[in-house]
């Protein structure tokens, strides 16, 4: 046992049991999310844009996994992965993400892993840290597939919580800029991230890749969806 653990022991952040992190009893409370179409938000098997909605040339994305139902619990563990940068919480959600990366009949072919990149400022000056590109990271030693940059936040730009959609899209404008040195247009990049409130943060950055790489496939895997 760590020193640590003996004077602060570890207890479940949901039931506080003593023991680990998160009990046996309460991981089993995380759900699976529904397969749906990122668009439309109907029913579409291993989460691939509809037919439908893949007709829209506004819509950048051709699959998005969404791994687990938005609840109570898993907001709490994204918070200790953003906040609080607990490792075996981040190993814990890799984990899941990976198993619903490797079991999506849709994702056969060999990817490259990317991340929603923040911006300077926020990055250094304000949380250190990227919880989206730490899954990354983390990702692609699990599952042996590289990871890579695709694009620079060119600015700080406001959260997106509290804005209305057109104050979304206007916020987000031109806010990425490629930076891509191992991009190739054969390539299908698979970028991950904690959660999404909205489809605008996704859709600018694939529309910024694809504007340099069109041919290039986008597919995106988050934790869990803020349906809110
Ligand atoms: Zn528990
Ligand atoms: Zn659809």
């Amino acid at each position: 046992m760590l020193v640590i653990n003996f004077f602060f022991p570890r207890t479940c952040i949901n039931c506080h049991l003593p023991g680990d992190y998160l009990c046996k009893s309460c991981k089993k409370l995380l759900t699976p999310h529904p397969e749906i179409c990122p668009y439309c938000h109907k029913f579409s098997a291993d989460y691939k844009t509809c037919l439908n909605c893949k007709t829209d040339r506004s819509h950048y994305l051709e699959w998005l996994i969404v791994v687990f139902s938005y609840q109570n619990l898993i907001k709490k563990l994204i918070l200790q992965l953003k906040y609080y940068h607990k490792s075996d919480v981040a190993n814990f959600l890799t984990d899941r993400l990976a198993l619903a990366i490797s079991t999506n009949k849709a994702l056969s072919e060999k990817f490259k892993i990317s991340y929603v990149p923040s911006h300077r400022f926020r990055h250094y000056c304000i949380k250190g840290y990227n919880q989206s590109k730490v899954l990354a990271q983390r990702l692609s030693e699990k599952i042996w597939l590289p990871w890579i940059y695709t694009a620079k936040k060119t600015r700080s730009t406001h959260t997106q919580a509290g804005l209305n959609r057109s104050q979304r899209l206007s916020n987000l404008e031109n806010a990425f800029q490629i930076d891509a040195q191992k991009i190739w247009e054969s390539d299908t990049i698979l970028i991950v991230d904690d959660v999404t409130t909205t489809w605008s943060t996704i859709n600018e950055l694939a529309k910024t890749i694809k504007s340099q790489f069109p041919k290039v496939k986008i597919r995106w895997a988050v934790l869990a969806r803020n349906n809110k």
